[in-house]
């Protein structure tokens, strides 16, 4: 999908904000929703999103709602490190198919990073045990 394009209200990421399919939530307000990766990159990968905001991609976000995502990103950076103590952290965020972007509802990666640790590739890992992610979730959530 590229950059210009409809905002499809039937992704993944409208579906778990709907409750409509499950995620391992993290945090969540009536502006964001942070949860666990499904096929994390790292131990404690973690996605936040706008719930408001109908927007594919950084481009198309009005700012109060980008605003109100940023700080859930920082907070939730803040408690990743807290809980897991990794040696580093990434945040990405990718554009339209061609960058790498799968799923068209603007998110933000938080993927922590541990010496000697490789990360698995991006958007074709392993799907993660439940229980690991739950328990995951529930060290993050209590450090926010
Ligand atoms: P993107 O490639 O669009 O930047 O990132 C999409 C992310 O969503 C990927 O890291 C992928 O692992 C994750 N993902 C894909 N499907 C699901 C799902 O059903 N549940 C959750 N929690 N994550 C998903």
């Amino acid at each position: 999908m590229s950059l210009s394009g409809q905002y499809d209200g039937n992704n993944i990421f409208a579906k778990i904000i709907r409750g409509e399919i499950p995620a391992v939530k993290i945090y969540e307000d009536e502006a964001v929703l942070a949860f666990m990766d499904v096929f994390p990159q790292s131990k404690g990968h973690c996605l936040v999103i706008s719930k408001t905001a109908e927007a594919r991609n950084l481009l198309e976000i009005d700012g109060q709602a980008l605003g109100a995502v940023m700080v859930t990103v920082q907070n939730l950076a803040k408690a990743v490190t807290t809980a897991l103590n990794p040696d580093g952290l990434v945040i990405t965020q990718f554009n339209g198919a061609l960058a790498g972007q799968t799923v068209f509802h603007l998110h933000f990666h938080i993927i922590p990073r541990y010496d000697g640790v490789a990360l698995a590739g991006h958007g074709h890992g392993t799907m993660a045990d439940m229980a690991d992610l739950k328990a995951l979730a529930a060290q993050i959530s209590a450090a926010l």
